[in-house]
Order: C-alpha cells, then structure tokens, then sequence
C-alpha cells in the first residue's frame, strides 16, 4: 500500500481546522452493495427510467422495489471497516462532516452522526397517497417476501422512499448545508466516488476555491483527479484504517 501518502494523508487530516468528507458508491462496495455503472453494475440489468425515475414509479413501483432488493437485501449489507474508521476519526473530532451520495444509511449505521445525505435516504419512506411515514425495517419483510410495500392506513401501493429519484430536486436545505461546509473547509476527503454525478461533483472545487486542500480515496482514477493534492488509490476499506492507525 502506499505507505507515505497514507502517512501524508494522516498529517492533513490531524492538522485541518474544519476537515470535511465526500463519499460515493466506492465506499460501500466492500460492504457488498453493488455499484451502478461498470461491469457488474445494476444498470447492466435494469433500466434507470423504469426503476428509479419518479414517473415510472409512479406508474409502476415494482421494477424499484425489485432494484432496492437487489442494492440492500441479497448480500446481507452491514458497514465496512471504511465506514467505521471514519466514524472513530468524527469521534475524535476530525471529521466535522460527512456529505455522501449513498442511499444506503451505512455511515449512521456505523455510528457516524454528522451525516448530510444528498441523494436522500432509503431508510425512510412516505406514502404518496396520504403521506403516512414507514421506516426501511417496517418494508424489509415484504421486500423479501418479493411483495410491493402496501400503505396499511390507504392502500396505496405507492410508498416511495425518500430517495432523490431521477425527474426529482435534490433536497435543498441539504445541499446549502453541504455548499457551506465546503467553502468552509480547509480539506476535503473524497471517498468512493468518480466525481461525476453534479451537483456534488462540484464540491471539491469549491474547497479548492477557497483555499482548502483536497484528498482523494478511490480504487480508480476518477473525472477530476487534477485538482486534488494527495491521491491514494486503492480500497476505502483498507486505507481508512490505515490512517487511523497513524493517528492514534
Ligand atoms: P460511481 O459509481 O460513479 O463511482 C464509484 C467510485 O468508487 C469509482 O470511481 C470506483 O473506482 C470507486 N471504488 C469502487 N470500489 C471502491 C473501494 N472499495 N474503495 C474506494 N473506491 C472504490 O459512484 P458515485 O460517484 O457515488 O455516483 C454514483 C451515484 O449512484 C450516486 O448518485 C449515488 O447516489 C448512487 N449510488 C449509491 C449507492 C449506495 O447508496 N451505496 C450505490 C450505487 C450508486
Ligand atoms: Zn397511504
């Protein structure tokens, strides 16, 4: 592993005054939820438009729950050791923020608790109908029963996550908080992520803007490798220990 950078890594972290994180899809690999572009990606075997777009869920929600299975419920889905060094690193105070791209709730669930989610969450849910609120654990047993969620006060069979499906806003409070966190950043973590879905992609260089300096964790080279000035390639869930180590 790259032994020096890691150590650098480490030093940038420990010295920063407001380090902030971005993380991606990568993140998650180890974890077993699949990636959406690439080889073995699930657009490879569904449709974006049918299975996560706000109108073809309104049309049909099945192709989604189907989708959803797939992403959370086959591999038995829990945090990697990525996920929980980053947890310790905010318990240590230093990490102030964790924006992510994921729908996956794993940075909470491994005790991570300053967490902006921008592409929403899949760990709460709302009827579309008469708006009533279900929790991912109220719907896991029918998911797996290969049934469609079903709103138990209307009978709606519209139960649409609060997930930023394509066709929809990004949630907007959610990512002025996450503008503000990187202007005010002085370093900015990358993890899991090709930096090519905007707007978030745009957050690096707006650190960067203002005088922050960028870190990039990733397995591959990404859209905008140019601007970061520590680039560790390899798995997110053998490097973020790694630097914890270092630190403590
Ligand atoms: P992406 O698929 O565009 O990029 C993922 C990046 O992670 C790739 O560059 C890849 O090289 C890297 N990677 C793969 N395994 C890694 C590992 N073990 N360690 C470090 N890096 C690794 O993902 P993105 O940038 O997040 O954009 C994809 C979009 O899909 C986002 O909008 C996101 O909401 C969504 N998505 C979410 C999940 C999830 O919730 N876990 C999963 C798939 C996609
Ligand atoms: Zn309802």
């Amino acid at each position: 592993m790259e032994k020096e950078k890691i150590k650098q890594a480490a030093e940038m972290i420990e010295k920063a005054d407001y380090p902030v994180v971005l993380t991606g899809a990568g993140i998650s690999a180890e974890s077993g939820v699949p990636t959406f572009r690439g080889k073995s990606g699930l657009w490879k075997k569904y449709d974006p438009e049918a299975a996560v777009s706000i109108s073809g869920f309104r049309r049909d929600p099945e192709p989604f729950w189907n989708f959803a299975q797939e992403l959370l419920l086959e591999h038995d889905v829990q945090p990697n050791p990525g996920h929980i060094a980053l947890a310790q690193l905010e318990d240590l105070g230093l990490i102030e923020l964790v924006i992510t791209q994921n729908i996956d709730f794993l940075h909470q669930r491994s005790g991570s608790n300053k967490v902006l989610e921008l592409h929403g969450t899949l760990n709460k849910a709302t009827c579309l109908n008469c708006n009533k609120k279900y929790d991912w654990e109220d719907l896991v047993p029918v998911i797996k029963a290969g049934k469609i969620p079903e709103c138990d006060n209307c009978k709606s069979s519209k139960i649409k996550p609060d997930i930023v499906f394509f066709g929809e806003r990004l949630p907007e409070a959610a990512l002025n908080q996450a503008w503000e966190a990187a202007e005010r950043s002085d370093l900015m973590i990358v993890i899991g992520s090709s930096l090519a879905v905007y707007p978030v992609a745009s957050l690096p260089a707006v650190t960067q803007d203002n005088g922050g300096k960028l870190i990039y964790i990733n397995a591959d080279s990404g859209q905008q490798d140019y601007l970061f000035d520590l680039i560790i390639q390899g798995k997110a869930g053998e490097i973020l220990p790694e630097i914890l180590k270092i630190i403590n």
